[in-house]
């Protein structure tokens, strides 16, 4: 049954975290007092279908309670309350695959800022909608995430808008490490966090936070195979560019910026295993979570799952707590999927 556990490829820090970094505990500390009261301060939920599978306490990290259905509203908060008055004025270009651009479309129409999205042609169509419904200017075209971002960096530079990246900034990052700090208050105890890994801003935020605190946190990060920048950077030692491919996975799309400044080191650095899941694992994954935790997820926030259920009892140290990123799917393409039929994109 575990003949998996020999297969899957990861990549596995080698040598001592350096500590230095543009994110700091304090900057997490300050985003916490920053963001509170935009974005939810999420519990941990018992797992008992994982705790017995893998013989350790596991808890979920609710971040699907996020007013935006994904923890993207952390960073976004953290960003755009730390603008100052000009910078606001100016307003704010974002590209996305579509939670960040929820997310910084939220905070901007709460905070009066004008908003611009860039997408790509690849993102679904309500998220599409939902960014829509929040009175952000869109801007839909081109093959991939990495076209977006170009087009919203060159937009950004004619128009004079500020550029809020999903993933490489230093506010960002230490808004999404504040769920490191959250599960450190509430599970000091905790051996082990498994989150998503696309562009590495909550991997890289959450470890910044959890092993300032307790630096003995195995930290897991989990990416997906049709995507795997991330992976393939940590392998060349560099950012590289990979080829996107459709999954249903959408929010781990794109790449990690070739000129990536901030959010590379900190996984190179902090994280201390990266893997991926592929499209049959996150199906699994998404059908454990929906029948056997009662959860429905998109397909990004099914990856820490899948990996833990490729795991052997007693194969990773607990307390375990896999951050649950989202839950804006495609409930219909979902509904394929809990039925046990293929699912109409993304796989094949
Ligand atoms: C953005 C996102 C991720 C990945 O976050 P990165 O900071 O890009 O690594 C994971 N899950 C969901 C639901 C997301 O929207």
């Amino acid at each position: 049954m575990n003949d998996k556990a020999v297969t899957w490829e990861t990549w596995r820090r080698a040598g001592r975290p350096t500590g230095v970094h543009a994110v700091s505990l304090a900057d997490v500390r300050a985003a916490q007092k920053r963001i509170a009261g935009h974005a939810v301060r999420t519990p941990l939920k018992p797992a008992p279908a994982l705790t017995e599978r893998l013989g350790v306490p596991t808890l979920l990290k609710m971040e699907t309670m996020q007013p935006t259905g994904a923890f993207k509203v952390r960073g976004a908060a953290n960003r755009l309350l730390a603008l100052d008055p000009a910078s606001r004025a100016r307003g704010v270009i974002t590209a996305s695959t579509g939670n960040h651009g929820v997310a910084v479309a939220y905070l901007a129409r709460q905070l009066g800022i004008r908003c611009v999205v860039s997408l790509s042609s690849l993102v679904p169509p309500d998220k599409v909608a939902a960014i829509a419904a929040l009175d952000a200017e869109l801007d839909v075209g081109g093959a991939d995430q990495d076209a977006a971002m170009q087009r919203a960096k060159e937009r950004a530079a004619r128009e004079g808008l500020i550029l809020v990246s999903p993933f490489d900034d230093p506010w960002v990052i230490a808004g999404q490490g504040t769920i490191g700090a959250e599960i450190l208050e509430d599970l000091p105890q905790v051996a082990t966090i498994v989150m998503p890994l696309s562009g590495g801003g909550l991997a890289g935020g959450i470890a910044v936070a959890a092993k300032a605190i307790n630096p003995s946190v195995r930290i897991v990060a989990v990416g997906s195979a049709r995507c795997p920048a991330m992976l393939r950077s940590l392998q060349a030692g560099h950012p590289v560019r990979v080829t996107e491919q459709p999954s249903l996975t959408d929010s781990l799309g794109g790449g990690i910026d070739l000129e990536n400044r901030y959010s590379f080191t900190l996984v190179q650095d902090l994280v201390d295993d990266v893997e991926l899941a592929d499209e049959v694992e996150i199906i699994e994954a998404l059908r454990f979570a929906f029948f056997r935790l009662r959860l429905v997820l998109e397909g990004a926030a099914a990856t820490p799952i899948a990996a833990l259920l490729r795991r052997s009892p007693g194969g990773v140290a607990g307390p375990v707590v896999a951050v649950v990123t989202g839950d804006n799917v495609d409930t219909v393409a979902l509904c394929h999927i809990l039925a046990g039929e293929r699912p109409i994109w993304g796989f094949g």
